[in-house]
């Protein structure tokens, strides 16, 4: 490498988008990843047209259009009787957003995207290994966990929610908090699913405190399961659960007023995961000097309205143009901080609100249904233009 490498400290979804768009930008990259291969787990991904759009231009979409899905709409029923509440057309998300709105599963995403980066000279990837601190005024300086360092240009910080990294960045800063709710994650294989689950359409099921979400995969070789319950027992615990295989009792005593079909659906489910749903407020600023947050280490966001991976992957494109548009790395970065803060405040707190509106129970359960009938198709899709034609 001639010039000092942009270091990009993990290969999650964050990592790699920004390594592909900083290396298009042309600098050079090295990505470190902790583990040795890119984690499997995680099931399916709903990636909206402000997500595909980059992973188009970065012809990530080529290597992903095999083994993902464009569901014909997003359909929302009632769980106490399975009453469809609203139903928003997504399969003309290309001429209405500019680009389509696709269900992939992270495994999917994650290989395509390292198929990707693995064909740019310019990017090298170290796995199976860690960063674990930095440091360095006049040169920045990385360490890794075989006590080898690398000067860098620069150092974006992708390590996820539980980033270590991000307790060096803010010394003193907010830390991870539980949110007092829960996602149970399963797969059913396609042939065990029932027909109404294996229909092209991303499904969510509202309740009290409770919501379902499924959607065929792969071609609809799988169909993917997620139920959210909230607990607040758990709110503000560190939440130290990560992806635990889980036995589905509590979770089906829970749905036991549920209509039968979400019922038989969760039963039918193979292996369940939990996954504590975390938040942490975001940080005075996205970059200090010549390091910068990316992804979930930046801003895990409750997953309601699917932007987590979306946005991680916007913040791999900002990275880019900033790199394009700056010769200095200090200024690069300050540019991408400043474009990313109001954009993923603003989603984070939609987020938050429609977690509030999903799980209301009794007669402010009602009114939202009312609502959202009375809204309508076109009203739905005109209420996520501002998410989705970014
Ligand atoms: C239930 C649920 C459903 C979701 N559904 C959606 C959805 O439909 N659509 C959507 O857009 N988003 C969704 N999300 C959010 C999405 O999964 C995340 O926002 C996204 O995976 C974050 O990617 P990341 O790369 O920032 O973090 P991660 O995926 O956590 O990647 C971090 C990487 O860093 C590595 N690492 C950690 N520490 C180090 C270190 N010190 N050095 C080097 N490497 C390190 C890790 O091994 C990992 O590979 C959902 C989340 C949940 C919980």
């Amino acid at each position: 490498m001639t010039r000092r490498p942009v270091v990009v400290a993990g290969g999650g979804i964050a990592g790699l988008s920004a390594a592909i768009a900083v290396a298009r930008a042309g600098r050079e990259v090295l990505v470190v990843e902790r583990d040795a291969i890119p984690s499997p787990e995680g099931a399916g991904l709903q990636l909206s047209p402000n997500a595909t759009r980059h992973l188009r231009d970065w012809t990530v979409l080529d290597h992903l259009s095999a083994s993902a899905l464009a569901p014909d709409a997003v359909v929302v029923r009632r769980g106490r009787d399975a009453g469809i509440i609203a139903r928003m057309p997504v399969a003309d998300a290309q001429d209405r957003w500019g680009a389509p709105y696709l269900v992939a599963h992270r495994a999917d995403l994650l290989a395509a995207l390292l198929a990707v980066a693995s064909g740019i000279s310019h990017i090298e990837i170290r796995n199976a290994r860690a960063v674990v601190r930095f440091d360095g005024m006049e040169t920045l300086r990385v360490e890794l966990d075989d006590g080898s360092s690398v000067e860098a240009e620069a150092l974006i910080v992708a390590d996820g929610a539980r980033s270590h990294l991000r307790q060096m960045f803010e010394s003193g800063g907010e830390t991870l908090r539980h949110s007092g709710r829960i996602a149970w994650r399963a797969t059913i294989e396609g042939t065990d699913a029932p027909a109404f689950a294996r229909e092209t359409c991303s499904n969510l099921w509202l309740g009290a405190a409770a919501h379902l979400v499924h959607y065929p995969l792969r071609g609809g070789s799988i169909v993917n399961l997620v139920a959210v319950i909230a607990d607040d027992n758990l709110r503000g615990s560190d939440g130290d659960f990560w992806s635990r295989e889980s036995d589905p009792w509590a979770l089906l005593a829970r749905f036991r007023d549920w209509h039968a079909d979400a019922q038989d659906l969760l039963r039918r489910a193979g292996a369940w995961r939990v996954w504590p749903l975390l938040q942490r407020p975001m940080p005075a600023a996205l970059a200090r000097g010549s390091v910068a947050l990316a992804g979930d280490a930046a801003h895990p966001m409750l997953p309601f309205l699917a932007q987590g991976a979306a946005q991680a992957i916007e913040d791999g494109a900002a990275l880019g143009r900033a790199f394009a548009g700056h010769d200095g790395s200090t200024a690069a970065l300050a540019a991408y901080a400043q474009a990313r803060a109001g954009r993923v405040a603003r989603i984070v707190a939609a987020s938050d609100r429609q977690a509030r509106v999903y799980h209301l129970a009794g007669p402010l359960g009602a009114a939202r249904d009312l609502a959202m009938r009375g809204v309508g198709p076109a009203g739905m899709r005109r209420a996520v233009d501002w998410i989705y034609r970014a």
